[in-house]
């Protein structure tokens, strides 16, 4: 093992136990009224030390009952997104959402329930200090970058969050209802492959791209 090994991975482990830590503090939270109507609180799951982190919205019915993000249908079309971009959501990513509790019927969260939960997002992000975020809909662009923001205008394009390049695109709920949604997905997803390959990995593998 050489030295680079020795950092990243003593790098890895505190990165780890850090989140681990965040995590206990955010599973009893009862800051805002979500917690009252659901079972779990989604913390998110994935790579601490991954160079891409995903934002979603909040946790549906199946992430509700199992505690975990994108684990529906939703989580299994982000899977094989993520796949033809060369990417294993447990290897090279972390996922999180805007809210960490389920709202009552799928409703989009209040904007002081994304208020009050963006703290603990806004700790992941430092904790795992990602150099490509991805903004999946609407909610994730108006929660991090500007809550007055269109999905339909600025996806597609490099925005900036405190020196990191995020990447708005569609949440995949939307491209189950709509299809034809998918390409211009994948058009933002061939653009976050370019930019991991330039500033995280050039040696990156995709089978599409
Ligand atoms: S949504 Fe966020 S702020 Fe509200 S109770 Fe759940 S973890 Fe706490």
């Amino acid at each position: 093992m050489n030295n680079d090994d020795l950092v990243s991975k003593s790098s890895y482990s505190s990165k780890y136990q850090n989140i681990e830590e965040l995590k206990k503090k955010v599973l009893p939270c009862t800051q805002c009224g979500l917690r009252q109507g659901c079972s779990k609180v989604v913390f998110g799951e994935g790579n601490p030390d991954a160079g891409i982190m995903l934002i979603g919205e909040g946790p549906g019915e199946e992430e509700d009952k199992l505690g975990r993000p994108f684990v529906g249908r939703a989580g299994q079309l982000l899977d094989k997104i993520l796949e033809a971009g060369g990417y294993d959501r447990f290897k090279h990513t972390y996922i999180a959402n805007i809210v960490k509790c389920r709202p009552p019927k799928n409703r989009i969260p209040l904007p002081e329930e994304r208020l009050t939960c963006m703290p603990w997002l806004v700790a992941q992000l430092e904790i795992i200090e990602p150099k490509i975020v991805i903004l999946l809909g609407a909610t994730a662009l108006q929660g991090l970058i500007d809550p007055n923001a269109k999905i339909t205008k600025m996806r597609g394009e490099w925005l900036t969050w405190q020196n990191k390049l995020v990447m708005p695109t569609y949440h995949p709920a939307a491209l189950l209802r709509n299809p034809q949604l998918k390409k211009p997905v994948w058009d933002d997803i061939r653009k976050v492959v370019a930019k991991y390959r330039e500033l995280i990995d050039p040696a990156h593998v995709s089978p599409y791209c």
